[in-house]
């Protein structure tokens, strides 16, 4: 079966692929502007469907304790990506205009191949731990610490890395027991509803455990946040909207799962090899146009080598022309939508107005007619204190700001209301690991290492969320905890 072949997807509710409440929306090719096709628009009444669904295949159903299903569930999906995975990679580079050699990572292959940590992780996991015979205040009892399902988890996820965020919510959720509906950005609906199809075509997974829910409309999503049936959020997206999503949850006192935005810094020490740090700091700002929220759109070095720095990395990010995702040499490819292009654009406007300039780039590149692409572009001549230093910009921009040491450069890196994540460039180890560990940030790379795998908690601190995705962390925000306390004789 092709994925997706009438130009049309649907909506999942309750095992069955239907038609949206409130008709249509369309999906747009970023690169091209052209239309791919159009999308199931779901009512509120949808919604209210999906959510019943989900309620009672969590309570009438035997899904929540059975982990051999969950597991051979998750493993038959997983089976099921990698045999379309062509096709599910043409579909990234036209609807979320991710360059294609990015999908062979995080975008596409990488969330696809974590699905088995967690399916290995339920099939593993201790549910039940005997913490032994005690006599807390004078009883004798056995005590038993169990893991269970939350329940019905909604998961509200955004566009940048639709795959990856959708499957790393999706993977640990179903894992652990729970029932879910997704409720995926406007800006990619194919990339969620193509599990739709393969969910219902190549998996046994039970009516009502999974619903996807494709709307233009994020008031939708909002409804998930509200509903008493629905027992927790699992959000990713700004963190103006992750504040939305804990007020709505308040009066159900749900539990609320939050990855945010991010203002991540990229600290060079005085002993680290200038040029090449730059110019990795560059790379990293422009890959997918800089639509990632760890991505590090600080650059923080020497003040004695400012212009060094400055020359450096406009010279990498200069050389980085925006392209056709579809092209295996493209690095950064367009934005995805009119609306964030303008965005990035009044950004880079505030930082001239500020004082600031352009190394390189600074607006649309002129060679491309069509497309929502906008110039790597390296800011020089401002401080943190700057609006491009402080608020996410999720363009291709990389400011460049001077620091005056170890001290200065982790003060400068905290001083920002995320901590989502953040690098250290130094041949000093020692000197590295001293630094990381004053970052007020979820996850750190020191002189290019990886943290992104299956294993790995992500996170962050400050106004960057709450909780961990991925990793058992991960696994286990999906978890109750029940102490079972039995008298014994
Ligand atoms: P967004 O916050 O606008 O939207 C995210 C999702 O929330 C979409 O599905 C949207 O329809 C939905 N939504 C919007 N308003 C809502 C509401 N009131 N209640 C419930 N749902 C609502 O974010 P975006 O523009 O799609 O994505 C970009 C943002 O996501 C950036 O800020 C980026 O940093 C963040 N992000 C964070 C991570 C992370 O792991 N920390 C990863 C990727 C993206």
């Amino acid at each position: 079966m092709a994925i997706l072949a009438d130009g049309e997807s649907l909506l999942l509710i309750d095992g069955e692929l239907v038609a949206g409440g409130s008709g249509t929306f369309p999906t747009l090719n970023p690169a091209t502007e052209e239309t791919l096709g159009i999308a199931a628009n779901a009512s509120a009444d949808d919604m209210g469907a999906a959510i019943g669904a989900a309620r009672r295949a969590f309570d009438d159903t035997g899904w929540s304790t059975d982990v051999d299903l969950r597991v051979r569930c998750l493993r038959q999906l997983q089976d099921a990506l990698t045999k379309h995975t062509e096709e599910l990679r043409e579909l990234t580079m036209a609807e979320v205009g991710a360059p294609r050699m990015l999908t062979s990572a995080a975008q596409l292959e990488g969330p696809i191949a974590d699905l088995s940590f967690s399916a290995d992780t339920a099939e593993n996991y201790s549910w039940r731990t005997d913490l032994g015979v005690a006599s807390p205040m004078g009883i004798k009892t056995r005590r038993t610490v169990a893991r269970e399902a939350i329940g019905v988890v909604g998961a509200i996820t955004p566009w940048n890395f639709p795959h990856q965020i959708n499957l790393a919510k999706i993977g640990p959720a179903l894992a652990a027991g729970n029932t879910v509906v997704l409720k995926p950005a406007p800006d990619t609906p194919w990339c969620a509803a193509v599990l739709g199809e393969l969910v219902t075509e190549h998996t046994d997974i039970p009516p009502g455990v999974f619903n996807i829910v494709t709307s233009a409309d994020h008031g939708v999503g909002a409804l998930l946040s509200r509903d008493p049936r629905v027992d927790m959020v699992s959000f990713t997206g700004s963190t103006a909207t992750g504040r939305a999503v804990m007020a709505d949850g308040a009066p159900t006192i749900k539990k609320v799962f939050l990855e945010l935005g991010g203002k991540s810094a990229f600290l060079v020490l005085d002993d680290a090899d200038l040029a090449g740090a730059c110019s990795m700091a560059a790379f990293t700002a422009s890959m997918h146009a800089g639509q990632g929220c760890a991505i590090t759109t600080r650059l923080l070095v020497p003040r004695a080598r400012y212009d060094e720095a400055v020359g450096a990395a406009a010279a990498t990010m200069g050389g980085l022309r925006p392209g056709d995702p579809t092209d295996p040499g493209t690095v950064c490819g367009p934005l995805i939508s009119a609306r964030q292009r303008d965005r990035v654009q009044g950004y880079l406007d505030s930082a001239i107005a500020e004082g600031g300039r352009f190394a390189c780039g600074g607006g649309c590149p002129a060679d491309r007619q069509s497309g929502f692409f906008i110039e790597p572009t390296v800011i020089a001549g401002l401080d943190n204190s700057a609006t491009v230093s402080r608020e996410e910009i999720f363009g291709p921009v990389l400011t460049v700001i001077a620091h005056d040491g170890d001290d200065d450069a982790v003060r400068i890196a905290n001083d920002s209301p995320y901590g989502l994540s953040g690098t250290v460039f130094s041949p000093d180890l020692e000197r590295a690991d001293a630094v990381a560990a004053r970052l007020r940030v979820g996850t750190v790379n020191i002189n290019g290492g990886v943290w992104y795998s299956a294993d790995m908690p992500f996170g962050g601190y400050k106004q960057s969320g709450i909780g961990r995705e991925m990793g058992l962390a991960g696994f286990e925000e999906y978890l109750e905890i029940k102490s079972i306390a039995t008298a014994v004789s």
